[in-house]
């Protein structure tokens, strides 16, 4: 059993829909239509229905969806925005490459998301933006983030690249899906999110549809008409190949989601009565599509859980181990261990555990069982 366990499981979930995607791309290759295929609009149609938004702009992966979005809110060199210390390299990224300058905030410990209560004390005159995260799927308290834009007139971009189908419940209890509440959102088809392809995609979510012309024109080299360009813009795009395999997988993504939800569910169900291993936080605001399943380990024992299981042949992930602002590349704006205390916390005691759509009852069982031995 030992050698089949993986953190995700690619090509069992392939296998079960496989006539489907082979039939999709065949059709894609044979019609011979690679870039901007009859698919690409498709998916983008499909999935603008399936979020319910206003417009969706397709890309090529979901760092450029960030940048293309960042171009396209016009911010100026030394514009700020405030982006949690605690995410991904790609959030922070983009900024930096932009010109713009990360302004980091803490994280809560148990959401993980950017804790609001610091939003007030970080905007200055030049602060343009905030970037919530919703980290392993889950979204960010959404109304507390829209009040505080609100209130000091910023956009805010979702990055929703973990959080694709994710629920949020407004607090008079209408919902809308993450990526669609902010300005902006973005995500990513990176093999590995809930919604993959098999290789690079990425996708731009707007309500306002003037900003959406503007995001497509940026996507597509700054131009609406073919050699007419108005702005500087980039070459991001979906393949025709991966939109075929988007629009197959997308009918599918709920019961994806279904599917990691119920892996969560035995985890939390098995590993609650351990006193050292804090299990995700499930927000009330928010449904959690678990792209992550990512628990805390306390009293330092987060490394050797780690080896531990490896030592059985079970596989887990550190996301992530270093915040953002204690990272080589952005020592440039000045941070110092102590900066962001949650944020260093948790890269000290956070551990994911496998969590896919493929999960086996007896596999699951054995990862819980190791762990379950490792604490006793
Ligand atoms: C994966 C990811 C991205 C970047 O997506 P790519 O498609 O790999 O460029 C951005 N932000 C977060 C939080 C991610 O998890």
């Amino acid at each position: 059993m030992q050698d089949k366990i993986q953190m995700v499981d690619l090509k069992s979930q392939y296998h079960k829909i496989k006539s489907e995607i082979d039939q999709a791309l065949m059709v894609a290759v044979e019609e011979g239509a690679y870039i901007n295929g009859p698919q690409v609009k498709q998916f983008a149609e499909n999935l603008r229905n399936y979020t319910k938004s206003n417009t969706v702009i397709t890309c090529a992966n979901g760092t450029d969806a960030l940048q293309i979005a960042m171009m396209a809110l016009d911010f100026q060199p030394g514009d700020e925005v405030i982006v949690p210390a605690f995410t991904y390299i790609a959030t922070v990224e983009v900024i930096a490459l932009l010109g713009l300058k990360p302004v980091f905030i803490d994280v809560k410990d148990d959401t993980f998301e950017l804790d609001c209560t610091q939003i007030e004390a970080l905007i200055t005159e030049k602060t343009v933006a905030i970037v919530p995260v919703h980290l392993f799927g889950q979204c960010s308290n959404m109304e507390m983030i829209l009040a505080e834009a609100k209130k000091f007139n910023i956009a805010v971009i979702e990055d929703t690249a973990q959080a694709i189908g994710a629920k949020y419940t407004y607090v008079d209890g209408t919902t809308a899906y993450a990526g669609t509440i902010g300005t902006v959102g973005t995500t990513s088809f990176f093999p590995s999110k809930n919604l993959g392809c098999f290789g690079d995609g990425g996708a731009i979510l707007t309500q306002d549809i003037i900003l959406g012309n503007k995001i497509n024109m940026i996507a597509n080299h700054g131009q609406e008409k073919k050699y007419h360009h108005q702005v500087v813009g980039v070459n991001s795009r979906l393949d025709t190949v991966q939109a075929a395999i988007l629009d197959v997988k997308l009918k599918y993504l709920d019961s994806y989601s279904e599917a990691r939800q119920k892996v969560a569910q035995k985890y939390d169900s098995h590993l609650g009565g351990i006193n050292e291993l804090i299990l995700p936080f499930r927000a009330s605001y928010s449904t959690h599509v678990f792209n992550q399943y990512t628990c805390r380990v306390l009293n330092g024992k987060r490394d050797d859980l780690k080896n531990y299981l490896a030592e059985k042949g079970i596989p887990t992930m550190i996301y992530y181990p270093i915040p953002v602002h204690l990272q080589e590349a952005y020592k440039t704006y000045g941070h110092k261990q102590g900066d962001f205390p949650v944020s260093e916390q948790l890269c000290r005691e956070v551990i994911s555990l496998p969590i896919h759509t493929e999960m086996q009852e007896d596999v699951q069982q054995y990862i819980i069982d190791n762990i379950i031995s490792f604490f006793h």
